[in-house]
């Protein structure tokens, strides 16, 4: 563990370490230290078949595009058998869109509903993204604390947590949305800057370990969809793995790393950041998901935004298509996609890697 944070303490102090800057600058401080040697355990031929492919999108909600871009996007991915996980947020508004849907909401919930069969997980990105949600009122807190340092403060307690999340759950379940696992929403406001320096000034930043148990006594009591918890915290393209933060039998929550940058346009739909060439080359060649398979790692996991990444006003989708129809071309039989709950179920019923054998 204490290698996983080492990033995040050279650039701590004094620094924004909104998770957006942080994995922006976690490459850089990468770069500069020396050889950074990778966290997974490296895996030989025989012990790896495929490598697995997957992804996190942050920030899905009908605010930033259309239902109807969401329905494109989930078509795309179950029409070439693509897998991984789209957040649903549903408190983004300020109120519930469950509680109050206008057309669109109703139409963006059944899709978030369906997205499962279409081969995506749903991960609760919190409530509401920003402050605390009342779930007596209906509405989001005016002030007060935001939910992703929230997650972070040493003095909230189990069932603090476990109440809040078990809301989060309630409100899914009245649109036949199961979640998960759940995603730490970034954020770089003024407050939660300073706020995470200070926490990340004299041990790594870490969400407070009660986020996590109280996250594996929901998935006991069968609240989650699955019975493992993929959590996605924090990214790195050298430095990434899958770690296990709570554990009870059958039932387990695991820290997922995603190991590549947003190349699809990002949190801010900006056309200098795509560039497919990234992920894999035209020739098939190069880019990160080559390097990834040729380094032997067991999976090649994106992180992506919907701003970036929508079909409708997205910078990154042509950039999407073009990256999933290299991998079909060139990494053909040598790539198995998988939802994050999946890969995380997979690696604590076996105790590790051993499942991409048979992959
Ligand atoms: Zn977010
Ligand atoms: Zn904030």
């Amino acid at each position: 563990m204490k290698v996983k944070n080492a990033d995040l303490k050279i650039i701590t102090p004094g620094k924004t370490v909104s998770r957006r800057k942080f994995l922006k600058s976690a490459s850089a401080a990468f770069a500069m230290a020396t050889v950074p040697l990778p966290r997974f355990s490296i895996l030989s031929r025989a012990d790896r078949n495929k490598m697995i492919l997957s992804f996190y999108m942050d920030d899905t909600n009908p605010e930033v595009a259309r239902p109807e871009a969401f329905r494109k996007f989930t078509e795309y991915c179950h029409l070439h058998g693509i897998r991984g996980e789209s957040s649903v947020i549903l408190g983004y508004a300020g109120t519930s869109m469950v509680r109050e849907p206008d057309a669109g909401h109703r139409n963006f919930l059944r899709l978030a509903k369906e997205s499962y069969a279409k081969g995506l997980d749903t991960h609760m990105e919190v409530m509401t993204h920003h402050e605390l949600f009342d779930f007596y009122t209906g509405k989001k807190h005016e002030t007060g604390i935001h939910e992703g340092l929230w997650l972070h403060e040493p003095s909230v307690s189990v069932l603090e947590y476990q109440k809040y999340f078990s809301n989060i759950l309630d409100e899914g379940e009245k649109a036949g949305i199961k979640f998960t696992g759940l995603t730490w929403p970034g954020c770089g406001c003024e407050f939660c800057t300073s706020r995470y320096n200070e926490l990340g000034n004299e041990v790594p930043l870490h969400l407070n370990q009660a986020v996590f148990d109280a996250l594996l006594n929901l998935a006991k009591d069968g609240k989650f969809r699955g019975r493992v918890i993929p959590v996605f915290y924090d990214s790195s393209e050298t430095d990434f793995g899958i770690f296990r933060k709570a554990s009870d039998g059958s039932c387990g929550v695991y820290n997922l790393m995603p190991n590549t940058k947003d190349h699809f346009g990002s949190y801010d739909n900006a056309v200098e950041h795509v560039n497919p060439d990234y992920y894999i080359s035209a020739d098939g060649k190069s880019g990160i998901l080559v390097r990834h398979y040729e380094n032997n790692a067991p999976y090649c996991m994106w992180y992506m935004h919907w701003q970036g990444m929508n079909p409708e006003n997205g910078a990154g989708w042509d950039a999407y298509r073009t990256v999933t129809g290299r991998i079909k071309q060139h990494l053909k039989g040598k790539v198995a996609w998988m939802r994050p709950s999946d890969i995380a179920t997979a690696y604590h019923d076996v105790g590790g890697w051993g499942f991409a054998k048979d992959l």
